[in-house]
């Protein structure tokens, strides 16, 4: 997960999380380009922060990512 802040040139508010494949440079699953440096998280923290996550990016990542068989 990496941030998008509100305002590009300042770390500090997070607009959305969106989600970059490893490997992917700094392309995140949406297709947006991705600022250096910006703020990183774990894929494990998806859905589970404050500041929105990228709706685009949380679909493709759905359907790469097998569900947790249910209990
Ligand atoms: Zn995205």
């Amino acid at each position: 997960m990496w941030a998008e802040y509100v305002d590009p040139g300042e770390p500090g508010a997070v607009k959305w999380w969106h989600m970059v494949r490893e490997g992917d440079g700094n392309v995140a699953m949406c297709g947006k380009e991705m600022g250096d440096g910006v703020e990183r998280r774990s894929d494990r923290e998806w859905g589970n922060t404050a500041e929105p996550s990228c709706h685009t990016c949380g679909a493709m990542y759905l359907r790469e990512v097998p569900y947790r068989a249910a209990a």
